[in-house]
């Protein structure tokens, strides 16, 4: 099976901390949606696989009306997929809207919460508040969709354990079938990194971001939730398809401005661009760029990928084991199975009956370490 992600680049304002692309001309909607129903055409059969599952992301896809949802999903067609999901914001979201993006297709909604502290989510720039964050899950769970998913974030600056302990027991009780939970990122050119390099806010120290995150782990693992990847949990039966595809290497087709897609181990994306985007889609010349995966570069994907998900990597299927074949039987593989065997001793990693190697919640708190230690340069 394939995936289909179609990327909604508009926002009513950004997010301090955010650095996705995103703009907010959202007069430019309309014309931006008739762009992307062009390359749907346009790249139709590109999948060599059958388009299974659908994601329309953003920016915020909840800026556009039900009926430019409806007119996207039409023209893709929504006859035997198997997931369909819409990322909202909680204060666009009405339950006439709610109904009429449904009765469009949608099965599954993905709404950015990241907080049920106002003070938090002002000072992270949302446009939300806690009692419209609430109000969005109960007004979608009477719309109809029994497959809600939250987004939650911790390592806020000001957060402590206590807001962090409060905003997962408010999580819980709402009854939703699927939590991400993302720690903060201060990525360089936004106002919240300005702010930290000015000394005007305090980041989460290493060790109380670790504390909140085998919390959460924790808390979700008790009410149910597997821990299917490393920001991910679900309820058993609700972990989300058409993210899984990119963890487990599924071919994606990605439409719309700055989206990405893989196809044969060809990486390929459109311009970060709305007027580039759309100029080029209106002229049939869809200024893709792409590059093809070498052989290392598939090794450190797998690897990377791999170790975020709780299946983890075969040892047999990965190139980590030596002299199984030639292909593999490289000094630098070599040297990575020396450094698993390291990181299982050190208590980062261990090894499954079923011969996978899976990160344990220490090495979780070092993820990118030992992804680093393990690919190859
Ligand atoms: S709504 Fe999402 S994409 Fe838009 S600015 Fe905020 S975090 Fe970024």
């Amino acid at each position: 099976m394939a995936g289909l992600y179609i990327h909604i680049p508009f926002c009513k304002r950004r997010c301090r901390y955010c650095d996705f692309f995103s703009t907010t001309l959202l007069e430019r909607r309309e014309e931006y949606v008739q762009a992307i129903l062009n390359e749907i055409c346009l790249r139709r059969d590109e999948a060599s696989e059958p388009v299974r599952t659908i994601y329309i992301g953003g920016g915020t896809p909840s800026l556009l009306t039900a009926e430019q949802v409806q007119k996207i999903l039409q023209t893709i067609g929504t006859d035997e997929k198997e997931e369909v999901t819409m990322e909202a914001n909680p204060g666009d979201l009405t339950p006439e809207y709610l109904r009429a993006i449904r009765e469009a297709g949608i099965q599954r909604l993905s709404i950015g919460i990241q907080s049920f502290n106002d003070k938090l989510l002002e000072l992270l720039g949302r446009r939300h508040n806690a009692a419209q964050a609430l109000e969005a899950v109960k007004m979608a769970r009477n719309a109809g969709f029994n497959n809600i998913s939250i987004d939650l974030m911790y390592a806020l600056p000001t957060q402590d354990m206590a807001l962090w302990q409060k905003d997962i027991e408010q999580a819980l009780q709402l009854g939703v079938q699927h939590i991400s939970s993302y720690g903060l990122m201060y990525e360089e050119g936004t106002p919240l990194t300005a702010l930290r390099d000015n000394n005007q806010l305090t980041p989460v120290d290493d060790d109380t971001e670790n504390m909140m995150y085998d919390y959460l782990c924790h808390q979700l693992k008790q009410a149910g939730f597997v821990h299917y990847e490393v920001s991910n949990f679900a309820l058993p039966g609700y972990e989300a398809k058409h993210n899984s595809s990119y963890w487990n290497g599924t071919p994606y087709i990605g439409i719309g401005a700055g989206a990405h897609s893989f196809v044969g181990n060809v990486r390929s994306w459109n311009p970060s661009n709305l007027e580039v985007y759309v100029r080029g889609i209106m002229a049939q010349d869809l200024q893709r760029e792409s590059e093809q995966l070498t052989k290392k570069d598939i090794y450190n994907e797998r690897i990377m990928l791999g170790l975020r998900t709780c299946r983890g990597l075969s040892i047999d299927e990965t190139p980590i084991k030596p002299r199984q074949n030639p292909d593999k039987n490289t000094r630098q593989i070599r040297d990575r199975y020396e450094t698993i065997t390291r990181l299982c001793d050190e208590g980062l990693l261990r090894q499954t009956d079923d011969r996978r190697i899976v990160a344990t919640q220490e090495g979780l708190h070092v993820l990118n370490r030992i992804i680093t230690e393990l690919m190859i340069e």
